[in-house]
């Protein structure tokens, strides 16, 4: 029997505002533990906890950019649970009116667009970190991410495979990132994500019994966790066997998940509304004000990369839906620079040595203008691709501009008619053959003779000019 994978994701972004949700006390990460902290945030009997107001603003934006309908009157509530990292033993969070709400984010994969329903966007604060000593005797907690704001942003169960899931999930963190209220930084644990999973035969409606994996902190381990999940659960139907709805937990190091606890449902954290802050009202204004601080996003340039610049839509969609690669190219445009010549170096030679150095575009050493300049010696027959690409290595290197480092490097393309026809000279003599070759139909031995050439000039001799002297000499 053939198995259909059902998806739903719920993403918790860290907002980057410069103070908690509930206090003043800084919005940092890296500091030594329980430093950022106070009696509000720490969970002390007796205080008062204040909203901050950027928070509602952030997540409103959030809403905005995903294009959901914004809550006018919108309450926040205590989710009641006991764990060390929890002083207060609730969390407040958001149950049935949540800030945002039906909206959507569209994704583009394997050469289609796909619309992902968003079922809701709700703030709540975040909760402390245990620390666990290496003897396994000992365990600490660090208060400092107690109130650290945080939005919850829940998908409708729409993806079909891990891979849609994935993509979706850089989607997301490019648009936050693009809006500016969250610096998603996966190793700090500012973006994490639950999973639900289920399997049904194909071709049925009802969906199967779905397991939910918490706070996967990497897109890959995310990835692995639902191709696992989805796996573990199409071998108990196989064998006759039916799925429990359960939280597992995911071991990115093992490659496996585990049973955390079984079922568990909202009537278990006993919810109800949060007594020490008031409601909050939001005006149709402020929700016009918010929509104009919003830039333009990664779908409206995919679709302008391709309009504007007649980038082909792979391309486009490269380039627009990663948001250092959008802003370095649209830099180079500004500078003057060929769309599609950035856009062929952007994906090609610039993608491959952030690759090999592990990093994103946002790394790329030299400035969006030395880019064009070399596209630009390119384009004037100055040097060759293949020079091109050697002073790109260096341009990653060094901060020479590139007109320096041709110079340096002696990649200047020879152009001087008389030097070069005295290579092909020479050439033609050592292959005396290829004239008659040539006129019985074996055209190939014109590509042959130019990388001769290419080759006894060390790449330096400009084909656009090698070509037609060969061209003439076999002609004659
Ligand atoms: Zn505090």
């Amino acid at each position: 029997m053939n198995y259909e994978t059902v998806i739903g994701l719920e993403v918790h972004a860290e907002l980057n505002t410069k103070t908690k949700i509930y206090c003043s006390c800084a919005n940092e990460f890296g500091a030594e533990p329980n430093t950022k902290c106070c009696p509000i945030c720490s969970g002390m009997p007796g205080v008062l906890p204040s909203l901050n107001e950027k928070v509602v603003e952030s997540c409103v934006k959030a809403g905005l950019a995903m294009n959901c309908e914004i809550t006018e009157y919108s309450k926040q509530d205590r989710k009641n649970y006991f764990y060390p990292d929890l002083p207060k033993a609730y969390q407040i969070s958001q149950f049935d009116l949540p800030l945002c709400h039906d909206g959507y984010v569209d994704i583009y994969v394997n050469g289609e667009t796909k619309r992902i329903g968003i079922t809701r966007i709700h703030i709540e604060e975040d909760a402390g970190k245990l620390i666990h000593g290496l003897d396994g005797k000992e365990s600490f907690a660090d208060y400092n991410r107690c109130g650290v704001p945080l939005i919850e942003i829940v998908t409708e169960p729409d993806f079909r495979s891990p891979e849609e899931a994935h993509v979706f999930l850089e989607t997301l963190r490019n648009i936050l990132l693009f809006i500016g209220v969250s610096d998603c930084k996966m190793q700090e644990g500012s973006l994490r994500c639950d999973v639900n999973v289920s399997v049904r035969p194909e071709g049925q409606k009802k969906l199967g019994t779905r397991s939910e994996m918490k706070n996967v902190g990497t897109f890959k381990g995310a990835v692995k966790a639902m191709e696992f999940e989805r796996d573990r659960q199409i071998a108990i139907l196989e064998q006759g066997g039916t799925i429990q709805q359960e939280t597992r937990r995911w071991d990115d190091a093992k490659g496996e998940s585990v049973l955390l606890r079984s079922k568990e449902d909202a009537h278990d954290y006993r919810y109800f509304p949060e007594p020490d802050i008031m409601p909050i009202h939001i005006q149709a204004e402020t929700v016009e004000e918010i929509r104009k601080t919003i830039p333009e996003l990664p779908n409206e340039k995919f679709k302008r990369y391709m309009d504007e610049y007649g980038l082909s839509e792979y391309d486009a969609s490269l380039i627009a839906f990663h948001i250092y690669f959008a802003e370095f190219f649209e830099k180079c445009i500004q500078e003057g620079g060929n769309p599609k010549a950035i856009s062929n170096w952007c994906l090609g030679d610039i993608s491959k040595i952030l690759k090999q150095k592990e990093q994103e575009a946002d790394a790329i050493p030299f400035a969006p203008k030395a880019l064009v300049e070399l596209t630009k010696l390119v384009e004037a027959d100055k040097i060759s691709n293949t020079s091109a690409k050697k002073v790109l290595d260096r341009m990653f290197e060094t901060d020479k501009s590139p007109e320096t480092l041709v110079e340096e490097m002696g990649l200047l393309q020879i152009s001087d008619n008389s030097f070069l026809e005295g290579i092909v000279d020479e050439v033609m003599a050592e292959n005396p053959d290829t004239p008659a070759q040539y006129k019985n139909g074996k055209t190939n031995v014109l590509g042959f003779l130019v990388g001769q050439v290419m080759k006894k000039s060390k790449g330096k001799a400009n084909p656009q000019m090698v070509n037609p002297m060969i061209k003439e000499r076999l002609e004659k």
